[in-house]
């Protein structure tokens, strides 16, 4: 499942590949995604030059002239790509345009059907980033500080705060776990048994985190690509997710994994404290 990281690196592959460039004869399977758009709606964006990509968390959007907007949520098996035209199409494709006639096209590929193309204007872009929290890769530093007495005001477990979009945007298990880890806080420990400054650490981690993944082009654990259809390799840099019974790299216990809420999580039994 795509993360913030994994958005961010789509973001910046497509950025040059789609600035001042526009949509031609944009083609749908006609197959329901979440906003269940036809390729009447894709029309309305066609022949305007594309003027900016942005992103908060896990939502991507795509600007263009005439103060529309093109809304991409990957979902769990969502990509977004630049391809050549003489390229077969993949099996799952529910998108596809030309880029200015030429030889590149536009495409996006969803197996699962959770994810999302979304025609919307300057208001209704805006009402949908509202909806999320601030993102780490790029918060100021007053949303941190209201962010660490949200979690201390909290009695739900730290992990599942975490997890929250509306809390925070962009960190998903992965992340989720890794962060936990690098500021040696339990997964099941709550928000307000937490001290502030244990609180801001760990904001800090996380954001560190993002960074590094997006350095690294995303983590690939099963069929994430960037936007030239390349895998990530931050995989080779995780310390506890997916690590289940290997040897903790701080004190070589084995890492463990659990449910919680419906989804697993690794973490180290003595290196992580709940206070
Ligand atoms: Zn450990």
């Amino acid at each position: 499942v795509p993360e913030g990281p994994e958005v961010e690196t789509i973001r910046r592959t497509l950025e040059p590949q789609l600035l001042g460039r526009s949509l031609h004869e944009p083609w749908t399977s006609g197959l329901k995604l979440r906003s269940n758009q036809n390729e009447g709606a894709l029309k309305a964006l066609e022949h305007k030059p594309i003027k900016a990509l942005g992103r908060r968390g896990k939502l991507m959007w795509i600007d263009f002239a005439g103060d529309m907007s093109l809304l991409v949520r990957l979902g769990m098996t969502g990509r977004l790509y630049v391809k050549n035209r003489a390229e077969p199409t993949e099996s799952h494709t529910h998108f596809r345009a030309h880029l200015d006639r030429g030889e590149l096209e536009l495409r996006f590929v969803d197996p699962r059907r959770f994810g999302d193309l979304q025609v919307v204007d300057a208001a209704r872009k805006q009402h949908e980033i509202n909806r999320i929290g601030p993102d780490p890769l790029s918060w100021k530093e007053e949303e941190k500080l209201a962010l660490v007495a949200r979690v201390r005001a909290s009695d739900r477990t730290i992990k599942d705060i975490l997890l929250d979009q509306s809390v925070l945007a962009g960190v998903g298990n992965i992340y989720a776990s890794e962060s936990l880890f690098a500021a040696r806080i339990h997964p099941q420990a709550r928000g307000c048994q937490l001290s502030k400054p244990r609180i801001g650490k760990l904001l800090e981690h996380t954001a560190a985190v993002l960074e590094l993944a997006v350095r690294h082009n995303g983590t690939t654990f099963s069929n994430y690509v960037d936007g030239a259809g390349k895998k990530g390799d931050n995989l080779n840099f995780v310390n506890v997710f997916q690590r289940t019974g290997e040897p903790c790299y701080v004190c070589q216990k084995p890492i463990r994994r659990a449910v919680q809420s419906g989804r697993s999580t690794f973490y180290c039994m003595k290196c992580q404290k709940c206070t």
